[in-house]
């Protein structure tokens, strides 16, 4: 992995449950998953769906969180400003 890896707020609510990586082999990429509000950057962005969101959240919460992620019943207010 010649990428970093990075706890950074995401940019969406701000909230420090955002990992992100980034990486410039074989291409600069960025993604980033927040597990607050579901705002990812991948090689397109976008919101992830409850049913994703919280699937993420149950199987990835260590990238971010020491304590488990309750699931959500409902989507919290998406910033989709700049879509
Ligand atoms: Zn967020």
């Amino acid at each position: 992995m010649s990428g970093v890896i990075g706890g950074h707020k995401c940019p969406k609510c701000n909230s420090d449950l955002y990992f992100s990586m980034s990486d410039w082999k074989p291409a600069d990429t960025h993604t980033g998953n927040c597990f607050a509000c579901g705002y990812f950057i991948s090689w397109t962005e976008g919101f992830n769906t409850l049913e994703t969101l919280n699937e993420i959240r149950a199987n990835n919460y260590e990238l971010v969180s020491k304590d488990k992620l309750e699931p959500l019943t409902k989507l919290p207010k998406q910033n989709k400003e700049n879509e």
